[in-house]
């Protein structure tokens, strides 16, 4: 133990955070793969690298840190590994802006080159703020995603994939970004209610109402219910399209709303998921009327070059202009639109690849790993019983892995590099085999790449150590933690990835994590200035504060509204903390005692039977991930029970000079040692510097979790009753201004069962007390009236008097059980039930006492005259 004159008087968390973090050693968090500890291997979120660690990220971050520690402290070989989820669009965006080019001002490689320098400097920006948080990553599995090493098995399993038929190219509508310029995938889609334009037109004589007159040049067909009596006539009849001029066919299907406007709809390629849904159903033609850029198409005539808003304007106009507009009117619209950049997607055909979607093999393995909480796993079912497109995972961008392989340009084959021969850039090589099928050697490279998910969707095989040769050897992870906003992408891609290339579920729980709101209850945005940074709490408070926030904020899984007055309390729970440790090492610095010193006062059992109860609770809700349950508990425990009651109790005792300390000196000493040890995961800087005290030259992040049971029904129930009259007398005294340490004279104590409590009573309420199981003697006689004046007053007014004086000529017996009626100025006169009450005064052997009842607690007590 250190000497206490070596504690500073307040806790300075910079220092001490700083000099922790300076003291510890990676290595001690690394996985060990040769252990023979059970392993316990977590598929941490890679982040996308944009150069600040978000205080959602935070949060995440540190349920993933509770639980690591946790476990190593419970004997598993953790592995908590840091990945880089770095290609995408954003930093496409970023380095344009920086650098004020286009993609297209630098070749291909220069691009690359620009986004790679860019993400690792955002990278070492963001490993200093994981650092500050003292989170236990397990530095030697750092991966990077766009490095040569992670991609390459990117490439490999796309390869794997494609050889196993999951993964094929076709020529399919798919969800497009004219502004990204790229395909995306229905779950990068987002819905934004907007208000648009209902047309009805003349359409060869059928009126028909569109949101979309700019289609009309991609108009396919005419759809009508088949029991629409109105257009019987038109029953295997073609009608020619207005403006355009082209004959569409009239097709009759069940979908169509008969009550929507005419009941007459037109079908173009591609307005909406409904017109994919006919155009396939009824085998219609494609007319491409938007390209990539959003620009008409040549088949849009005169309008070609438009853009789409342009083009509905000109469209527009020339209908009036011929008269065939007969209304326009508002409607209200859902609108599908890039999560990126907000844009309203185009559904547009176009050769792209596809992974292929096996829902049942999905939900299968999805019920296979155990959720936390577990509703999240309806999410995950829901999102999957609505699917039905395949994934769309080729993008039309340069930052990502690119898709391993070439075309024949004389016969058009698919050729594809050996899998040594990865990593493998397309664009840039050439394959080192000629055409299988007409030997030529002219090739052209696939220059589509890869979507992020892609990368970011095998990250648990990448942990794992998968190679493609059989199932890898950590697999599957024992848990993913993440949040719920990326359940239908991130978790629902890797449970199709790992299943596709293992035949088994990736991991054997998940656990989902909330979102962090900002103080105002919204979600965090710049317009909103409601964001808060991880930074900033760090420097005001210290780590270990905004860890406890992590903790308490909410439940596991709810959305968790930031708060400063939690960080506040936390850090006061610290300077709490930091007192309880204080007074604890100097008490056990002064020694006198052993693991073997017998425990027998009542205060000293009771403490270890309510540590005994904390450490059960604590345990099973770190089991069940119950951050906020644990550190709760915890937090009661160590100011409620130990604070504010067991020292309070034991203080006089520990004072002593004699023998009587030891019990409590071991009781202290457990209860600090396990609270150190419990508090380790949740505040990590913390919890080393108090055991570092108590241990000098050991870390508290090396010992097992606490593993102390106390069995004692007996003390839990006579404790509680002692904590109860302690602070009874004590509340005592303060009513009745008396200092809390005031000599009190003989205090009696009538109690069910016998106590031994070594003097801690007596010493805590300064009275000289004496515990009995008899029942206790008193004679009782009424003193004095206690009256209640306003209801005296509202009753009786100029009478009050006359009325008090009949009560005070009332008979004893009559005072404690008044009579309905009284007498005033000869008067019967009602009673009211509140109108007084008797005081009583108590005799026990011939001495006047007061008395306090606590549960079946009887205490008198003879004050000293
Ligand atoms: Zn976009
Ligand atoms: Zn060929």
């Amino acid at each position: 133990m250190v000497s206490s004159d070596q504690l500073p008087k307040n806790y300075d968390f910079a220092e001490v955070e700083e000099r922790w973090r300076n003291t510890w050693r990676d290595e001690d968090n690394f996985f060990d793969k040769n252990s023979k500890k059970p392993q316990f291997v977590i598929d941490t979120p890679p982040p996308y690298p944009t150069g600040n660690f978000h205080i959602g990220n935070a949060l995440n971050w540190c349920y993933i840190d509770f639980f690591a520690r946790y476990k190593r402290m419970k004997g598993f070989n953790v592995m908590f590994p840091q990945g880089w989820d770095c290609h995408g669009l954003p930093t496409e965006v970023k380095v344009e802006e920086l650098n004020h080019i286009t993609k297209n001002d630098v070749s291909r490689e220069e691009f690359r080159k620009m986004c790679r320098e860019l993400t690792e400097k955002n990278i070492a920006a963001m490993r200093i703020t994981l650092r500050k948080m003292a989170f236990s990553t397990d530095w030697s599995n750092e991966y990077i995603t766009m490095t040569p090493k992670y991609y390459s098995k990117t490439q490999l399993s796309f390869l794997r994939m494609l050889a196993s038929g999951y993964i094929y190219q076709s020529e399919h509508p798919v969800n497009y970004c004219t502004r990204c310029e790229t395909a995306i995938a229905f779950a990068e889609v987002s819905y934004d209610d907007r208000e648009t334009q209902l047309n009805y037109f003349d359409f060869d004589g059928v009126e028909i109402a569109t949101t979309r007159p700019e289609l009309l040049a991609a108009c396919v067909a005419v759809a009508v219910h088949p029991g629409d009596d109105r257009y019987h006539k038109l029953k295997g009849k073609s009608m020619k399209v207005p403006l355009f001029g082209h004959d569409v066919p009239v097709v009759q299907d069940e979908a169509v709303d008969p009550a929507f406007g005419s009941g007459a709809v037109m079908i173009c390629t591609f307005g909406d998921k409904q017109d994919v849904h006919w155009w396939k159903q009824h085998n219609l033609d494609l007319r491409k009327a938007i390209d990539r850029q959003g620009k008409m198409t040549a088949i849009a005539g005169k309008y070609e070059g438009l853009d789409t808003t342009a083009c509905r304007k000109a469209i527009l106009d020339d209908m009036k202009a011929k008269g065939i507009l007969h209304q326009q009117e508002k409607l209200a619209q859902r609108v599908g639109t890039c999560w990126r950049c907000k844009t309203p997607i185009e559904i547009l055909s176009e050769r792209q690849w596809f992974v292929k979607i096996k829902p049942d093999e999905i939900q299968k393995a999805a019920h296979q790993i155990t959720w936390y909480p577990e509703h999240m796993l309806r999410r995950m079912e829901n999102w999957v019983d609505q699917m039905e497109w395949d994934w769309c995972i080729s993008r039309q961008r340069i930052f990502a892995t690119p898709i391993p392989v070439w075309f024949c340009k004389k016969c058009g084959e698919m050729t594809v590099p050996d899998e040594k021969d990865l990593p493998c850039d397309p664009t840039l090589t050439k394959p080192k085999h000629p055409c299988k099928k007409c030997g030529s050697t002219e090739f052209e490279g696939e220059v589509d790449v890869l979507d992020t998910w892609m990368d970011s969707s095998i990250s648990v095989l990448n942990v794992t150590s998968w190679d493609g040769n059989g199932n890898p050897p950590y697999f599957p992870a024992q848990i993913r933690p993440q949040g719920h906003d990326i359940i239908r992408t991130w978790a629902f891609y890797t449970i199709l990835r790992s299943v596709a290339l293992t035949g088994s579920k990736p991991w054997d729980q998940i656990l989902v994590n909330g979102m962090v709101l900002g103080e105002d209850g919204f979600k965090m945005s710049k317009s909103r200035g409601n964001i808060i940074v991880p930074e900033d709490i760090l420097s005001k408070y210290g780590a270990d504060a905004l860890r406890q926030w992590g903790a308490m904020g909410a439940a596991t899984g709810s959305d968790i509204m930031f708060n400063w007055n939690d960080v506040v309390a936390a850090s006061r729970f610290q300077t709490k903390m930091w007192n309880i440790t204080k007074f604890a090492l100097i008490q056990l610095e002064k020694g006198g005692f052993d693991k073997n010193t017998p425990i027998t006062a009542l205060a000293d059992r009771w403490l270890l039977v309510r540590l005994s109860d904390t450490i059960e609770a604590v345990s099973k809700a770190m089991e069940e991930y119950q951050f906020d349950v644990a550190l709760k508990t915890i937090r009661e425990f160590a100011w409620d029970v130990l604070a504010d009651n067991y020292i309070e109790l034991v203080k006089g005792r520990l004072y002593q000079q004699d023998g009587s300390r030891a019990g409590a000196c071991l009781a202290l000493h457990t209860a600090f040692d396990s609270l150190c040890r419990m508090l380790a995961p949740f505040i990590p800087y913390f919890a080393e510097e108090c055991y570092s005290y108590l241990n000098p030259g050991q870390s508290v992040h090396k010992q097992p979790w606490v593993n102390f049971t106390y069995d004692d029904e007996a003390a839990r129930t006579e404790g509680n009753t002692l904590v109860q009259v302690v602070s009874e007398v004590r509340k005592y005294k303060h009513d009745n201004n008396m200092a809390l340490n005031a000599p009190l004279g003989k205090v009696t104590i009538y109690a069910p069962h016998s106590v031994n409590d070594e003097g801690d009573t007596g010493r805590a309420i300064n009275a000289d007390v004496h515990w009995r199981t008899d029942v206790a003697k008193l004679d009782r006689a009424i003193t004095d009236i206690e009256f209640n004046r306003s209801v005296v007053g509202k009753t009786f007014r100029k009478d009050a008097q006359t009325f008090m004086d009949a009560v005070k000529a009332l008979s004893p017996a009559e005072l404690e059980k008044p009579p309905k009626t009284i007498k005033i100025n000869g008067v019967e006169t009602p009673l009211p039930t509140d109108a007084f009450a008797p005081k009583f005064s108590y005799m026990e052997e011939g001495a006047k006492v007061d008395v306090l009842t606590v549960s079946d607690v009887i205490v008198t007590i003879a004050k000293k005259e």
